[in-house]
């Protein structure tokens, strides 16, 4: 059906400076022709009958002495014009015209005129008669004339307004049509609705918008596909439409898909009025908006949420922290933020791969779900780092901390592999609003440090001594930055001992600070410091260099010259300026390359196994080897290690302590030095400190002891002195220079515990 269009605009008439049809008909008709006609011819009938009498009977000729023909001539012009006068005002009507005609008529009948007079009278009647027929018909033709013209003139102009209305419906015509197309085929979706708000009309765009036929819409109104919450702000814009308060409106409002789906449409809205000014038809427009509104909601969350697992991100954490201290510093009470770390969730990346990492991360997010409020905040902070925003805390934060423990109490599943998994906490309980975000993030952060140095596993509230401790360890790493090219730094060598033969077979490099006024700091402490930035790179290096040239200088007797073994960072090993750096310290120092080790710890050579296999490849074409450190507390995988082919594995001290008295640690020992040995590769026991647990590890088949029962790690000098004093370098036989060898003050090494002497 075509819609009607609002307003219709009629041109506007030419302007004829001629008069109008209507004047014409109006004068012409008005008093009735045919009646004047009438008068006229009775009029001048008695004119001529008059003349005649007047002419035979004249009693002017008695009375006044003139010629008769004077006579008659002065008498026939009044008489003659007076009965055409007559005539002309014949419409006046039968009666008047009688009486008038009365008096001169008796005149004439009394005084009959001279023949001369008659012949003049009839002769001039004839004239006039003549003249007012001729008059009457030239009248006559000029009213048929105007009559004529008058017609055609309306019909001209009847013709020219149909020619005009027939323009107008045609334009009409062709608007309606455009309107049609534009509504049939328009891109958003469209629909009419009558003066009730029933669709009367819907464009194909709407109806697969919505999912609907056409016969499904027409008649009935669009609420029924709207979301109910909808309904009344939809009708509330046709309400306005309809006073007439506004002539469009725009809105949006949300239909329910044939398949379920919320459609945001983005409508305009405008009402048609008919010729009274009433509202007749609404015309609706709707641009559907949902994957445009689906991608703003993406964005949005996007810009809160973290994508992996689903939970705030630090910007709207950050914004709930702000909104619950401003509660807070009107209403009171408390909040508590937690921040959580999975304990070594490096080695899971490093291990099994990210996508594993990712998963036990996602694992983990959901299980802190279930043990928190969902009316709090669960934020992934970054990395392996949650926080939780606990509000309406009521002092106590152990019990939540206790909540938040549990979450990883069973161990998680992830890909086929069974990960134990723990998680270390800290805490910021606030009461007042006096400090910023970023303050409190700064020494939840330090809690969590102090979590994590205490062992792991615990929760830890921040308190305002640990601030002191935080702010130490920055200035400690400022320290640390001057004191690399100083003396301050310097190597030492821990002697590797052949279980075998009791000979030295190597020194392990050792760093060693000595703070200027905190005295030795212990390499536990600041390597980590150092590797969470690029200074372990450059300490890397000096120790590198300094072991590489010491090592050269040792000279034996007789048998092998010691290997040194230097510890590499992860960071180091990630490092591409590695390779280069290691041939270049080998040949400034002029070291044999076989006989340098380098000890990566475990996690770190499980990083990434191909680029540290490419890596191993290298050092193995030099002769350089590779020692695993700390063997047996990262996941380990065999396949790893039969892909790196490591040349010595270190077991780590731990497991060595935890022999003495347990038996399963001493099933894991066992079962570790048999599979290196099968392996075909060396194993090492670090941190000797007993003869039972040297004894223990010689009869498992240990090849290499390292520990405080030999040696602490010793200066260069010391090591000179007595590998040029001993023949052998055997440990045993050094017992007094061992014996009097201590390490620095504060190193874990206690001048007591002395390797025992009974060998
Ligand atoms: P590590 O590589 O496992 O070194 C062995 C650690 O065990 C050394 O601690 C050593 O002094 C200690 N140790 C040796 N025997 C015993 C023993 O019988 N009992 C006990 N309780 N401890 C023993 P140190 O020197 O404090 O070094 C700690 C860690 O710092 C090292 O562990 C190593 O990971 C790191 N480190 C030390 N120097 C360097 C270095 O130059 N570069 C790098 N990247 N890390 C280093
Ligand atoms: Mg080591
Ligand atoms: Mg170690």
């Amino acid at each position: 059906m075509s819609p009607s269009i609002p307003e219709r605009t009629t041109p506007e008439p030419d302007v004829d400076p001629r008069p109008t049809v209507h004047d014409l008909v109006v004068n012409l008709t008005r008093p009735p022709l045919a009646q004047r006609r009438f008068w006229t011819v009775q009029a001048m009938v008695v004119g001529l009958f008059i003349i005649h009498l007047a002419t035979v009977y004249s009693p002017i000729h008695h009375v006044i002495p003139v010629a008769d023909s004077t006579l008659d001539l002065l008498l026939f012009i009044p008489i003659v014009y007076g009965g055409a006068a007559f005539g002309l005002v014949g419409s006046l009507g039968a009666s008047l015209t009688g009486i008038a005609l009365t008096i001169p008529m008796q005149l004439l009948m009394d005084h009959p005129a001279s023949e001369v007079w008659q012949e003049w009278a009839v002769l001039t009647t004839t004239v006039v008669v003549a003249i007012q027929v001729g008059h009457h018909y030239e009248v006559e033709r000029r009213q048929r004339e105007l009559l004529r013209r008058a017609e055609r003139t309306k019909l001209e102009s009847e013709l020219r307004a149909l020619r005009i209305d027939a323009e107008a419906q045609r334009a009409l015509a062709r608007r309606d049509a455009l309107f049609h197309d534009a509504f049939a085929n328009n891109t958003s979706g469209m629909y009419l609705l009558d003066r009730y708000g029933h669709i009367v009309d819907v464009n194909r765009a709407f109806c697969q918008m919505i999912g609907r036929s056409e016969d499904e819409l027409l008649g009935r109104s669009p609420n029924g596909f709207r979301l109910d919450d909808d309904v009344a702000a939809a009708e509330e814009h046709r309400r306005r439409l309809i006073s007439g308060s506004v002539s469009t409106v725009h809105y949006t409002t949300r239909f329910l898909h044939r398949d379920g789906r919320v459609i945001f449409g983005e409508v305009s809205a405008a009402c048609l009025t008919d010729e009274h000014g009433e509202p007749e038809t609404f015309v609706v427009s709707v641009r559907d908006a949902t994957d445009e509104r689906a991608l703003l909601a993406e964005l949005e969350h996007q810009a809160l949420y973290d994508p992996l697992t689903g939970l705030a991100n630090r910007t709207l954490f950050e914004d709930r922290l702000s909104r619950a201290r401003a509660l807070i510093a009107r209403d009171g009470g408390a909040v508590a933020v937690f921040l959580l770390d999975l304990d070594d969730f490096k080695g899971v990346n490093d291990t099994f791969g990210h996508h594993v990492g990712d998963e036990l991360l996602v694992q983990f997010a959901r299980r802190m779900e279930r043990v928190t409020r969902a009316s709090d905040t669960l934020c992934r902070f970054g990395g392996d780092e949650f926080l939780y925003l606990a509000q309406g805390i009521t002092g106590s934060y152990e019990e939540v901390a206790t909540r938040l423990l549990s979450a990883v109490h069973e161990p998680f599943s992830v890909a086929n592999t069974t990960l134990e998994q723990r998680v270390s906490v800290g805490v910021v309980i606030v009461d007042d609003d006096t400090m910023e975000n970023e303050e409190l993030l700064r020494n939840v952060d330090t809690a969590l440090y102090e979590a994590k140095r205490r062992g792991k596993g615990i929760v830890v509230r921040f308190t305002s001594d640990m601030y002191d401790q935080a702010s130490s360890r920055y200035e400690l790493l400022r320290d640390l930055r001057t004191a690399l090219g100083t003396d301050q730094l310097r190597m030492r060598y821990q002697p590797l001992i052949d279980l075998v033969t009791d000979e030295v077979v190597g020194f392990e490099a050792l760093m060693r600070w000595q703070h200027p006024t905190r005295g030795p700091v212990a390499p536990d402490t600041f390597i980590p410091l150092a590797e969470q930035t690029d200074l372990i790179v450059d300490l890397g290096e000096f120790a590198l260099r300094e072991a590489t040239a010491t090592a050269a200088s040792w000279v034996v007797g007789h048998g092998r010259a010691p290997y040194v073994s230097v510890n590499l960072s992860s960071n180091q090993f990630r490092d591409p300026n590695l390779l280069a750096l290691v041939d270049e310290a080998l040949a400034a120092s002029g070291l044999d390359p076989q006989r340098l080790v380098l000890e990566i710890t475990e996690r770190a050579a499980l990083a990434d196994t191909a680029q540290v296999a490419a890596v191993l490849a290298h050092f193995e074409d030099r002769g350089v080897r590779l020692a695993l450190d700390d063997f047996g507390t990262g996941y380990s995988s065999l396949s790893h290690i039969t892909r790196l082919h490591p040349h010595i594995i270190k077991i780590d001290r731990s497991f060595i302590v935890a022999a003495d008295d347990d038996v399963a640690s001493r099933a894991l020992l066992d079962a570790m030095i048999s599979l290196g040995r099968r392996l075909q590769l060396t194993v090492l026991a670090e941190g000797i400190e007993t003869e039972t647990q040297l004894a223990y590890l010689r009869g498992l088949g240990c090849q290499i002891g390292q520990g405080y029962l030999f040696a602490p790690a010793l200066s260069r000098d010391e090591v000179a002195t007595w590998l040029a004093a001993c023949a052998s370098p055997r440990w045993a036989s050094r017992e007094t220079t061992l014996a009097t060898a201590r390490d620095e003050p504060g190193h874990r090494y206690a001048p007591g515990a002395q390797f025992s002497q009974t060998r």
